[in-house]
């Protein structure tokens, strides 16, 4: 499937609630803030069905809370999966009791302290707000300094220059090429940050290396989930 980069959608509500009840997962400390609010709350809302917010949705689960995840798009883990492939992931999520809402957004978070937020015409009660809707890179200091930059990211060549000879650009902050449908494409992940550091290392130190674009694998555990079933 193709992938477009998502439109800007302000939540109305989050930026007061901003580590007191609303949390953005980026670092130990903020996982750390996540689970020192959990241990005092009964409910949580999910924003996201990517694999970083369906990870929290079975921490929290786990920790006894009633758990809601709302994904604006319609299955689990769409820039991942086909919606076929997302059942396998959906069906044992809802068998836990996590609840999935999709084809909906958070419109706002309502409260200080946080009590609900508002899905489309919908107010889900709530003591906890977890936004894992993704990330874009901020990439101002580029672009004032007259870098290319696509949909995604900051554009470089094989070799991770940007069009401004001797300056180099690598990781989240790039705009990559997906070796599936070769197509531009940002490619969070840790493996090809690395491997596009050592690249774009490698040339900035008089080598040579190319990075080629990226496959986008991933490991996720839900759960019980990557438990292989062994059959007799
Ligand atoms: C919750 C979470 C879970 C993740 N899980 C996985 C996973 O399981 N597997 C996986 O492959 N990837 C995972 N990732 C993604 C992975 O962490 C990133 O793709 C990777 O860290 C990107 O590396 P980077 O060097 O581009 O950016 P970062 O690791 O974010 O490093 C950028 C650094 O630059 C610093 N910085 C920013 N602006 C400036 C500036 N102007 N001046 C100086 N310093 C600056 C920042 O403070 C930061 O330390 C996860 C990410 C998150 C948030």
């Amino acid at each position: 499937m193709t992938f477009s980069p998502p439109l800007p959608h302000v939540i109305k509500g989050k930026r007061e609630n901003l580590d007191n009840g609303v949390y953005v997962l980026h670092d130990i400390e903020s996982a750390h803030r996540i689970s020192d609010h959990a241990g005092n709350a009964r409910k949580a809302v999910v924003v996201g069905a990517g694999p970083i917010g369906l990870e929290i949705a079975v921490a929290l689960r786990t920790k006894g809370l009633d758990v809601v995840v709302v994904e604006m798009l319609s299955f689990a883990m769409p820039r991942a999966l086909d919606k076929d492939m997302a059942k396998l992931v959906e069906q044992p999520l809802e068998a836990s009791g996590i609840k999935l809402i999709f084809n909906k957004s958070v419109m706002s978070i309502n409260g200080s302290p946080v009590n609900s937020v508002s899905v489309d015409d919908e107010i889900i009660e709530t003591d906890m707000v977890i936004l894992a809707s993704g990330v874009r890179a901020n990439i101002e200091i580029a672009r004032n300094a007259g870098i290319e930059h696509g949909n995604w990211g900051i554009r470089t060549n094989a070799g991770m220059e940007t069009k401004i000879k001797g300056i180099y650009a690598a990781g989240d902050c790039i705009e990559t090429v997906s070796l599936i449908n070769h197509r531009p494409t940002m490619m969070q992940l840790s493996s090809p940050a690395y491997r596009q550091g050592m690249v774009a290392g490698t040339n900035a130190a008089g080598g040579y290396d190319i990075y080629e674009g990226a496959l986008g694998t991933f490991v996720t555990v839900l759960g019980k989930l990557e438990k292989v079933q062994k059959k007799n």
